[in-house]
């Protein structure tokens, strides 16, 4: 068996009322890829920081290189080669590529004078060690994530790290800079380095993992050798349960005289043009394209964002303009982007406050004034409804998972009572559990009456929600699909081809 570097024992920590990890034991060996799987709020980043030195657990101990330590300081983690390649990569964006990778052996030397010949030999001898060429005269602010994410791993090497930690880092690559980073993983494993991969997306966990170590709320569920281990199955254990995608029950679309919405040759010149449809009371309505479609662009149209500048929208038969988001909102249609981070949530906001937000203006009116009573009423009900996880609504939305932030973002809106309601990307950045969960609410939401528009390019999420898909291509759309009898691959076919 190989050498033991890190082993973490019954690993316990709380934050307020809420356990982020309950007595969970740990190893990693040398030279292995080891992969931390759970959904979000599983605890991962957690233990992440209590291997770092960052957070001192409550119960527990960690034993590094066989040391044991109660509490860990960051610097000693340091020192027993524990790095962490955290998301913002801690790097100087006003540096060169050089700099950045031989700031730390030149601080280390206390040398006031630089070097340029010395930087420029430790930074070639960095990116030998990875097998990777950058330019090093460049300015680290301008380059990739994918190129900034490179140099952090070189300094991490060059800091003679035995256990590289990576946190979600394939969140902002493409497929090509993700294949990159995993023959850098291998090579850092031909050198005895251990790399802990933190991740929720299980096809990359299938490629890269050794051993595969499941967390669920809190708990360490599974620890076992990654050969043989399918997607399934660890679905299974993130879960607890097993998610069946193949028997969705969509709500009836209503059969009426006049649609809830319908769009007669909507154009925004240059993005969109000529767009119509209709969309019924109940029924979810999906419309696809790949970036630049114009897809998002049509939904911020309707939305009042970005109004359109030629055709006419009806709402249950009636002509109506929609020049600004009052418009829409007059009209009962509410927009949740895919951004939630930046356009639907103040993050260190409470969660109250946040679910208040888009109420408050229909409280204020319908009642002569809000009281806290029944703003604490209201918010009460749509955490229960909308089942978001928190021991507290006073907590700041940050502190929710991503799926529960998503919550907090669809509450807000339905709060509002929209007649209309477009999603925009709605599971983005969330894990599977809380994605099948996010779908069944999509569903319970248009069967009490409501007209959903759902902009995805997510093909499971559309064949699993809509009852009929759009497709848009050059701000066009170009075919329509019924649910029934469509395959994803049918679906993906259309999607990518050729523009002509
Ligand atoms: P993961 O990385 O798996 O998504 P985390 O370790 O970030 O999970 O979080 C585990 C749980 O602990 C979550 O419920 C989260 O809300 C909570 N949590 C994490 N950090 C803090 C903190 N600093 N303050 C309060 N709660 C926290
Ligand atoms: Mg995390």
């Amino acid at each position: 068996m190989a050498e033991e570097v890190l082993r973490v024992e019954h690993i316990s920590k709380h934050f307020g009322g809420v356990i982020a990890l309950d007595d969970v034991s740990l190893s990693i060996y040398k030279g292995e890829t080891c992969c931390l799987v759970g959904e979000n709020g599983s605890g991962k980043s957690t233990m992440i920081k209590i291997i770092s030195g960052v957070y001192t657990p409550d119960e527990g101990d960690i034993y590094i290189n066989g040391h044991h330590y109660k509490k860990l300081t960051p610097i000693e983690a340091i020192r027993e080669g524990i790095q962490v390649i955290y998301q913002d990569f801690s790097l100087f964006p006003n540096l060169t590529v050089a700099e950045n990778i031989a700031i730390n052996e030149q601080l280390a030397a206390g040398k006031k004078l630089v070097n340029w010949k010395e930087i420029y030999s430790i930074a070639q001898d960095g990116l030998r060690k990875v097998n990777v060429s950058l330019p090093l005269d460049a300015i680290v602010g301008t380059l990739s994530t994918a190129d900034r994410q490179l140099i952090a791993i070189i300094k991490a090497i060059l800091a003679e790290a035995r256990i590289i930690i990576m946190d979600e880092p394939t969140t902002a690559l493409t497929r090509k800079e993700i294949d990159a980073l995993f023959r850098v993983i291998h090579d850092l494993k031909e050198q005895g380095i251990s790399t802990l991969f933190v991740s929720h997306k299980l096809n990359e966990v299938v490629e890269i993992a050794d051993r595969t170590v499941i967390f669920r709320n809190g708990k360490k569920v599974m620890d076992q050798d990654a050969k043989g281990l399918d997607i399934k199955t660890m679905e299974f254990y993130m879960t607890g349960r097993e998610i069946d995608t193949t028997q969705v029950v969509l709500p009836e679309t209503e059969k009426v005289q006049t649609p809830l919405l319908k769009v007669e040759k909507l154009s925004l010149r240059g993005i969109f043009a000529d767009v119509s449809f209709e969309l019924m009371p109940k029924e979810i309505l999906g419309i696809t394209g790949l970036l630049g479609s114009g897809r998002t662009e049509l939904a911020l149209s309707l939305f009042g964002e970005l109004p359109a500048d030629e055709g006419k929208i009806f709402i249950e038969g009636k002509e109506v303009k929609i020049r600004q988001i009052g418009d829409a909102l007059k009209n009962g249609i509410a927009y949740v982007p895919d951004d939630r981070v930046n356009q639907g949530l103040f993050l260190p906001q409470s969660i109250g406050n946040n679910l208040l937000a888009t109420i408050i203006d229909h409280l204020a009116s319908s009642l002569s004034f809000v009281n806290a009573k029944q703003a604490q009423q209201t918010v009460s009900r749509w955490i229960k409804q909308l089942e978001i996880k928190t021991p507290s609504s006073e907590l700041p939305v940050e502190s929710l998972s991503g799926g529960n932030q998503q919550r907090v973002v669809l509450a807000k809106w339905l709060a509002s009572q929209p007649k209309i309601l477009i999603l925009n990307g709605p599971t983005v950045g969330v894990d599977v559990g809380s994605k099948a969960e996010i779908h069944q609410l999509i569903r319970e939401i248009a069967a009490q009456g409501i007209g959903i528009l759902l902009i995805s390019d997510d093909l499971p999420e559309l064949l699993q929600t809509c009852h009929r898909i759009l497709l848009m291509r050059n701000g066009r759309i170009v075919e329509e699909f019924q649910r029934t009898d469509l395959s994803e691959e049918q679906l993906n076919t259309a999607l990518i081809a050729e523009t002509i």
